[in-house]
């Protein structure tokens, strides 16, 4: 469990492009918060720099109440789906959704049971034995999004995590986001640029334009407000 706090973060990159922006923001203790604005606006590049993925050019990133900004990536505390999956195409989707178990060199028999544990709440028991090239997109993002939870992070960022599943898919990814709210009290950040997403999963809102947030509040009051 833990909250994520942002302090005055600008990522550069090497051409130049200040994707985030002087940036501040608070995400509380086991809430499902939602990044939105248009593309370009620095979505990913956050998500990426709470991950330890981008290096901050300035600022600070606690997570837990403890300053993360010059931690590598594995000892954050954070697990982040990206937009591409990026799926272990050798493995089976056991595998792949036991892969952060097996890192930690967890016992065999417990990395199967996380696998069909986590598999069954995003409808993925039947797949177990395939590999990612038999599975269709939708497929290919819940066992993306089910390795996530296999990580047993405190806090979930996701690159719009449902952006591939048909309606009933998402009803039921969303299901399933929810309940490792209620379960885990896990705190997520996803972004999307679906205002019905955000909508309906959010507890917050948080609007970006050029590297900053623009707006920020409930999805009553972020979809309210002229
Ligand atoms: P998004 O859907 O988040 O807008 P894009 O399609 O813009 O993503 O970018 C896809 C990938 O290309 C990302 O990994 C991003 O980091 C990279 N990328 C985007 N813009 C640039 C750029 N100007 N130079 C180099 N890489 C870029
Ligand atoms: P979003 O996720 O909101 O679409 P991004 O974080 O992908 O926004 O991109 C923010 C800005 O940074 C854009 O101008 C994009 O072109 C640029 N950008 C993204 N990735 C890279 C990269 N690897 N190198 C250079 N510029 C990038």
């Amino acid at each position: 469990m833990a909250g994520v706090e942002i302090g005055g973060l600008s990522t550069v990159y090497p051409n130049g492009v200040r994707a985030v922006d002087g940036l501040d923001l608070g995400v509380v203790d086991g809430e499902l918060f939602a990044l939105l604005g248009p593309s370009g606006c620095g979505k990913t590049t956050l998500l990426r720099t709470i991950a330890g993925l981008e290096q901050a050019t300035d600022g600070k990133v606690l997570i837990g109440g403890r300053d993360v900004t010059r931690e590598q990536p594995g000892s954050r505390g954070v697990a982040m789906v990206f937009q591409d999956y990026a799926l272990f195409p050798h493995m089976t989707v056991a595998e792949n959704i036991a892969y952060p178990l097996r890192v930690r060199r967890a016992p065999k028999a417990r990395q199967r049971e996380v696998a069909e544990r986590t598999a069954a709440g995003l409808s993925l028991s039947g797949l177990l034995d395939r590999r990612p090239g038999q599975l269709s997109g939708g497929q290919q993002q819940r066992t993306a999004l089910a390795r996530a939870v296999a990580v047993e992070a405190d806090v979930l960022l996701l690159d719009e995590p449902l952006s591939n599943l048909d309606a009933r898919l998402r009803l039921e990814a969303r299901t399933f986001l929810k309940r490792l709210q209620r379960e885990l009290a896990l705190t997520t950040v996803f972004v999307t640029h679906d205002q019905a997403e955000a909508l309906a999963l959010a507890d917050r809102i948080a609007v970006m334009e050029s590297g900053r947030i623009r707006q920020l509040g409930t999805p009553r009051e972020v979809f309210q407000r002229p």
